[in-house]
């Protein structure tokens, strides 16, 4: 749009120049040139026209002026200039302080919020944009989708600065973005960046109900629906690869809210080495991967990272030797060489039914995304039992609750004793930004602390926050892992039924808890993390 503007300028400069020696005649080249040249006015006059044409631009899309008078007030303020944008503040400012019986003031403090909140999207908008193009799941580019008719020169603006909240948010690792209206008029855009909301901008609602079209209208969702719930998915082709993001979208008080779920990253990059495990830990893991029948069950609330940990694992399995079929909900990473099968509900693909189907294609490793329903734990603790390694998630707080949520889904304790063979629960903590942290201060009462428990605390550090880590003073995360492995005496315990549900329960959670403070406190000890961080994700 600036560029347009200058073409404009320069031209209507030219024109305004060359009209005026026509229009003055000999005698007023005569009388110019015996006149001193002063740069003051001459700026002064540019400055003026570029206000002039800045504003019939902000006329031609301003919701002030009614579409019938578009094309007088672009004349009136070719002349007038920002007096006539003045003059249609005023009148609006007036005529909705009359109408919603508020004070002046109070709405010239919102327009001027929402005037920042536009130059804010302009900014964000005009920030370099990276090679990257937004395509529906059949490949058409969102251009293509949305390119046409009329206003192209506006919603070529609005696309623009949707590829940059996608460009911004994969360049900033951020797992989600959350599109809000805070109030009538303002929306907020914010990233999740290691589990932690961020807000990133503030938007216009006019500008973002755009963007929140646009972002529809690529997912497939129909962009008319405003109130019920949709669903639909969408493509970032990156100069790295394709990057595909689910979208959720929902009425909210104020307008619409938008969910954006960034998935589909190589998951060739996962190594158990990577995920935070520590030697011993990873040598369990990999000794329990290596078997051929077994299973093992990561255990965490959502975003605790335990399908990358699942991935990582799958990744030390030699894909072209072992036949490796998933069942997940939905695909969240690519696999090379394995068969990936996504649960879709509606089309009647669940878990327990795609587990059946693929016992029939001779797999050699299973991997269940999330076991939530009896007819699935029962399926996968008995392929287990049959010659194959299971792995899988379970949505639970600690190892033992997980066995107590299996007990819950009716699972037969022996089914249960003789095909579990290890639970690894799992959080994510921030890490520290090298960058910035600072030695912790410690409380006398913590020091003491330390001390009775002869642990070093020398190396503990606390967050800062600097411009690297956009003052959150973390950057990056990692895991913190409880390794249960089933001992035949616990599995007897199991099968006998002589584990009392709500004991395990109780001493399990203490147990389990415990067990991921004490392996996050050594990442405290080193430093790599914070003891407020630990408090905050573990307690
Ligand atoms: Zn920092």
């Amino acid at each position: 749009m600036g560029t347009l503007i200058l073409i404009k300028c320069f031209s209507i400069t030219q024109l305004g120049a060359s009209l005026s020696s026509i229009g003055a005649g000999p005698g007023a080249t005569l009388s110019s040139t015996s006149l001193s040249f002063n740069p003051i006015k001459l700026i002064c006059l540019v400055g003026w026209m570029y206000l002039c044409l800045y504003f019939v631009q902000r006329v031609q899309f301003s919701s002030l002026v009614p579409n019938n008078y578009k094309s007088i007030a672009n004349v009136a303020t070719l002349f007038l200039g920002p007096a006539l944008l003045l003059v249609l503040l005023i009148v609006n400012i007036v005529s909705k302080s009359i109408e919603g019986h508020r004070s002046i003031f109070e709405i010239m403090k919102e327009q001027l919020q929402n005037a920042s909140a536009s130059m804010r999207s302009l900014r964000l908008g005009s920030k370099d944009k990276k090679a990257l193009r937004l395509l529906d799941s059949s490949g058409r580019s969102i251009t293509e989708i949305y390119g046409h008719g009329e206003g192209k020169r506006e919603d070529s603006h609005i696309l623009e600065l949707t590829s940059q909240i996608v460009a911004d948010a994969l360049e900033e690792r951020a797992s989600d973005i959350l599109i809000d209206p805070k109030d009538a008029l303002t929306y907020t855009i914010r990233f999740r960046i290691d589990g932690v909301l961020r807000i990133v901008e503030h938007l216009e609602a006019a500008v973002c109900q755009a963007v929140i079209n646009s972002i529809k209208a690529v997912s497939g969702m129909d962009i008319a629906e405003r109130r019920r719930p949709l669903d639909g998915a969408f493509l970032a082709k990156t100069g790295d690869g394709t990057v595909s993001f689910r979208v959720a979208s929902a009425g909210a008080v104020n307008g619409e809210k938008l969910s954006i779920r960034v998935l589909n990253q190589n998951a060739g990059m996962f190594t158990l080495e990577s995920v935070g495990l520590s030697e011993k830990q990873r040598a369990v893991i990999e000794s329990m991967v290596a078997k051929p029948t077994g299973m093992v069950l990561m255990c965490g609330p959502t975003g605790s990272g335990k399908t990358t940990t699942l991935y990582a694992m799958l990744n030390t399995i030699d894909l072209f030797t072992r036949n490796v079929i998933t069942v997940e909900d939905p695909i969240e990473y690519v696999l090379p060489n394995a068969s990936q099968i996504e649960v879709n509900p509606k089309a009647d693909i669940t878990f327990a039914k795609s587990l059946r189907s693929i016992l029939r294609q001779d797999p050699d490793v299973i991997c269940v995304g999330e076991i939530r329903d009896e007819e699935t734990a029962a399926i996968a603790l008995r392929a287990s039992q049959t010659g194959h390694l299971v792995l899988g998630t379970i949505h639970s707080d600690s190892n033992a609750s997980a066995l107590v949520r299996l007990l819950d889904l009716n699972v037969s304790s022996l089914l249960l004793s003789s095909g579990l063979d290890a639970l690894v629960s799992q959080r994510l903590v921030r890490r520290l930004c090298n960058n910035c942290k600072v030695p912790a201060k410690l409380s006398q009462n913590q020091i003491h602390d330390f001390h009775k428990r002869a642990i070093n605390y020398k190396n503990i550090f606390q967050a800062n926050g600097c411009d690297q880590c956009h003052g959150t003073g973390y950057f990056g995360r990692i895991a913190v892992f409880d390794i249960l492995i089933l001992s035949d005496e616990l599995k007897a315990d199991i099968a006998n039924n002589k584990l009392s549900v709500t004991q395990l329960k109780k001493d399990g959670d203490k147990k389990g808890k415990s067990n991921l403070r004490k392996q996050g406190l050594k990442f405290v000890v080193s430093g790599v993390t914070s003891l407020e961080e630990l408090k905050r994700v573990i307690g």
